[in-house]
Formats: structure tokens, sequence, C-alpha cells
């Protein structure tokens, strides 16, 4: 069992780090609002600290569940932040959706201190932080991922090592990528089911055992046709990761033009009010 800090308790950090006090770990964790970190501790039992500095002395791994490249900037290299507490030997495993450049970055100034680096965003939503049940992508080192791959098992369905640092978060883009146009479709498919008025249920259920189902289609299709979106996975945090793909595809060159015009609905949906919709809101869109 090993000493964990976990920084950032939002929809997904607050129970992940709860499943790691559950596997027997000792856990301190840290959060910008305090109030979060004392209703963690609460609940479970373990130690809130009131600087991420503070909760990272003394831990052979610390765990990071933020924003954005920026947010991430401002936990681990900061003066009060996680690097400054950490000791040789330790890793970081982040658990942010980030640039693969931002995590590249980080690797680097942490080196330095003889800290390595795992990048390993997760996929599965709030359901799959729950239950513990994400699948957790990594990049980094073979000797790292297999000492935090010990830990991320608390709440992982699985883990895998895709490569070096940097290469979770692109594997993380392939994910948001392949969702993108497939929410698209699975919107024009149910928007279309109305106008031609059948049943979204029962179309549903025919379709959906055939090649057109999805993990989309069987847990979303139900609240999209009652258009409920107060759930879930934010418009804003998808178009923050639509951007990371784009901005990745500059660089190696592939083509990326359905993701490009899904940015673009989404940023209607986010002029509609719908930032903290779920992703599924893009029927919204086509129901305006
Ligand atoms: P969230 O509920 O909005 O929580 C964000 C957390 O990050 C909060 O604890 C917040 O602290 C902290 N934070 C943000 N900016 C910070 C800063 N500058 N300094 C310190 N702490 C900061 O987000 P979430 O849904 O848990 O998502 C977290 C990450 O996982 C994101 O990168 C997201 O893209 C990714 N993700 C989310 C899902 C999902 O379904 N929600 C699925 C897969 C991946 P405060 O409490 O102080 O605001």
């Amino acid at each position: 069992m090993a000493r964990v800090a976990f920084l950032g308790l939002g929809v997904m950090g607050f129970p992940m780090a709860g499943h790691l006090v559950a596997a027997g770990h000792e856990v301190t964790v840290w959060n910008r609002t305090p109030a979060k970190a004392e209703a963690w501790a609460a609940q479970h039992g373990g130690r809130a600290a009131a600087t991420a500095r503070e909760a990272a002395e003394g831990a052979e791994f610390v765990m990071t569940c933020v924003g954005n490249d920026d947010d991430l900037r401002q936990v681990c290299p900061a003066p009060q932040g996680a690097y400054a507490g950490m000791a040789a030997g330790a890793v970081h495993v982040d658990h942010t959706t980030v640039s693969a450049q931002v995590t590249r970055e980080l690797a680097d100034i942490a080196s330095k201190s003889g800290i390595a680096l795992v990048d390993a965003p997760v996929s599965g939503g709030q359901a799959g932080a729950e239950n513990g049940a994400l699948s957790v992508m990594c990049g980094g080192a073979a000797g790292d991922f297999a000492r935090a791959e010990l830990v991320i098992a608390a709440y992982a369905r699985i883990c895998r090592l895709m490569g070096p640092v940097g290469a979770g978060q692109l594997t993380k883009m392939c994910n948001q990528i392949a969702i993108a146009g497939l929410v698209q479709g699975l919107s024009e498919s149910l928007n279309f089911a109305e106008k031609a008025g059948l049943s979204i249920a029962d179309v549903v259920e025919v379709i959906s055992q055939g090649a057109a189902g999805s993990w989309q289609m069987q847990n979303r299709y139900q609240t999209m046709a009652e258009n409920r979106f107060d759930f879930g996975f934010a418009v804003d945090w998808m178009r923050k990761d639509l951007a990371i793909c784009l901005s990745a595809a500059d660089e190696n060159g592939a083509s990326l033009p359905v993701t490009a015009l899904i940015d673009q609905f989404y940023k209607e949906v986010q002029q509609m009010g719908g930032g903290r919709w779920d992703t599924s809101s893009l029927i919204a869109r086509l129901r305006k």
C-alpha cells in the first residue's frame, strides 16, 4: 500500500480519491476550494492539506485531476505546488485531459528533481469514476508505469501503457475524436426519428442491436429524447478537448474535418447557454 496525494476533487477526482482509501492506500487530498477537501476528508477519513505542496510532501505518488493546461501549471511547478513538496523517486500521475505538449513540458521540469511523470487521462465519465471502472490510457517510462498501475488499479477497469510521456494524452484525443462525430450522428438519427413520427424508444430498441449500436446510444438516447442535459460530460470540457485534438492534428498532419465541424456545433450549444450541458446536447441544436 502506498502514500498517495490526490489534487483536484472535482466530479472525477472526488470519487477517484475515495477509491484509493477503499483500496487501503494512505491518502492526503488538496483542493483549491478547501470546503471540498474538508467534505472529502469527512466522508472518506483521509487527510486534507492546506496546499498542493503540503499534500505532496512524503507522497510516493501524486495524482492530479484538474481542468486544463494552465491549471496543471498552477498546481505542479508553482512555489506552493506539488513539485516543491515531492521527493526524488516520487511519481506524478496526471489524470487531467491536457495537451501532450504541456505533459512533456512538465515531465522535463519534474525530471530535474528526480520526479517521474505518467500522463494518465481517463474515459468513462462521472459514473466510471464513481464505480471505479475507468479506462486509463498512460504515457511514460515502463518502470514508472508499472509502479503507478498498482495505484491506478483502485479505479480502473483497464489501464494500458500506450508509449512514452504524452502517449496517454494522444490516445485520449483518439477517444474524443471518435465520440464527436458519433454523437452528432446519433443526434441526427434521433431528431430524424422524431420528424418521421417514429417512437425514439422503439427505433433505439431495434437499431441499437445492429451495426448502429454504441455506448452513447445505450446510455444517452432516453435523456436526449427528454431534452435533458443537466448532467454528464460538459460541452465546455469537450470544446477544450477538441481544441487540443485540432491543435495536435495541425502538428501531425491528420485530417479532422468532421471533428472541426462538430467543434463549431458545440460552440453554438455554448451560445444557447449549454456550456455545462452534457455533450449529447448536440440534439438540442437541431431542435432549435
Ligand atoms: P470539475 O468537476 O470542474 O473539477 C475540476 C477540479 O479542478 C476542481 O477540483 C477544481 O478546483 C480544480 N481546478 C481547476 N482549476 C484549478 C486551478 N487553476 N488550480 C487548482 N485547482 C483547479 O472537472 P471534472 O469533471 O472532475 O474534470 C477534471 C478533468 O478530467 C478535466 O480535464 C476533464 O476534461 C477530465 N475528464 C472529465 C470527465 C467527466 O465526465 N467529467 C471525463 C473524462 C475526463 P475547485 O473545486 O476549486 O474549482
